[in-house]
């Protein structure tokens, strides 16, 4: 592919609201920009996802600008790859952080899906012209999540994701279902309760919730396995499932019925396709979920979540739902419920020179 140069930005931008979780709330979100250009000078972009502590996973902010600094980017200098997945695979040389393979990884698919003048949607196989939307309704109080989900049912999306924990949830989803008796609601615990809530979460299934996400351990996959066989709520796991091989215990356990697919946390587009392409085997559902993303992450979950096993609307929301202005052009939009996803090469987004410009910290250039 001859790769000549590899740019990392350090950004920072204020969220347009709080997004709030039992874990901690984000005001503002720090991310990290790559940029791999070739040696005619075409450009490909991938985002480093992980959060500035490790409130979601063990990666930061700043242990990816490390591994993809002094580990990653001098593997790719030492062994040419033809291919994106040959990168993936090169990768898989070292241990985890699959936040900061992910981004690297990503960047490089959106180079060659340009160079082949070639969607990436396309370029991973993907089947959909546009995708269903759904948004996350992370408030800190029950008036502000209605008023939330009034906004965005206004704004035509079509699944409502609401963060729950012991201290906020039968209570909290018995008003939310008053208001709203048939509204497409999920619920997402991240990893707040143990096996000794078992009643707690099996009332829940009073609310006909599409799926409960991660209700046990961030790194269980047994536990859910027992959970699943005592509630009729599907389970969805995303934090556990961090590999394909987890996602091929996890459904040959019966530990859920529902896949959170993202390609940060799994280490790129190639090993989420795997589990995409073992699931839609399996009968197993998935849906791409988000990371309070800036607009490179988000164009490619879009070409991600084109693929045909994506069947429920993932976290795939405008770029309006966190920025005042996005780092890429045009933005991303919800039209009556559906992002349309690009036909253009590459990711199908440009970028937004001025945005990203401001919103830089740091930056560091590798040449090859
Ligand atoms: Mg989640």
């Amino acid at each position: 592919m001859n790769i000549a140069q590899v740019k990392l930005k350090v950004i920072c931008m204020p969220l347009k609201y709080p997004f709030h979780t039992h874990l901690g709330t984000v005001t503002e979100r720090e991310g990290i920009i790559i940029e791999v250009m070739d040696a005619d000078g075409i450009s490909g972009y991938g985002e480093g996802v992980a959060f500035s502590t490790p409130w979601y996973t063990e990666e930061t902010v700043a242990t990816s600008l490390h591994i993809m600094s002094d580990v990653l980017i001098p593997l790719l200098k030492n062994s040419p790859i033809k291919h994106p997945e040959d990168a993936a695979i090169l990768f898989q040389l070292i241990r985890r952080n699959h936040m900061a393979k992910a981004g690297l990884e990503m960047a490089i698919w959106d180079l060659y899906s340009k160079r082949n003048l070639t969607s990436l949607s396309k370029m991973i196989g993907g089947t959909r012209s546009e995708i269903a939307s759904g948004v996350v309704v992370a408030a800190d109080s029950l008036t502000s999540s209605l008023r939330q989900i009034e906004k965005y049912l206004e704004e035509g999306y079509q699944r409502f994701k609401i963060k729950i924990n012991p201290g906020q949830d039968y209570t909290v989803l018995k008003e939310i279902r008053r208001y709203y008796p048939e509204l497409p609601i999920m619920a997402d615990a991240n990893s707040s309760y143990t096996l000794n809530d078992i009643d707690r979460l099996k009332a829940l299934d009073d609310f006909n919730l599409m799926m409960i996400e991660q209700p046990l351990a961030s790194d269980d996959i047994i536990e859910h396995s027992l959970l699943q066989k005592k509630i009729k709520t599907p389970i969805c796991l995303d934090e556990s499932i961090v590999s394909f091989h987890d996602a091929k215990n996890a459904i040959e356990l019966g530990s859920c019925k529902i896949i959170n697919i993202k390609a940060g946390r799994v280490g790129g587009l190639y090993e989420a396709k795997k589990i995409h392409d073992f699931c839609l085997d399996k009968g197993i559902e998935v849906w791409c979920g988000g990371m309070i993303e800036f607009g490179i992450s988000r164009a490619h979950n879009i070409a991600l979540a084109s693929l045909p096993g994506f069947t429920i609307p993932g976290d795939i929301s405008a770029s309006n739902r966190f920025w005042e202005e996005d780092i890429i052009i045009p933005e991303v939009a919800v039209k009556n419920g559906f992002v349309s996803v690009p036909d253009t090469p590459g990711i199908g987004f440009g970028i937004n020179e001025k945005k990203l410009k401001e919103a830089t910290r740091t930056e560091k250039i590798f040449t090859f």
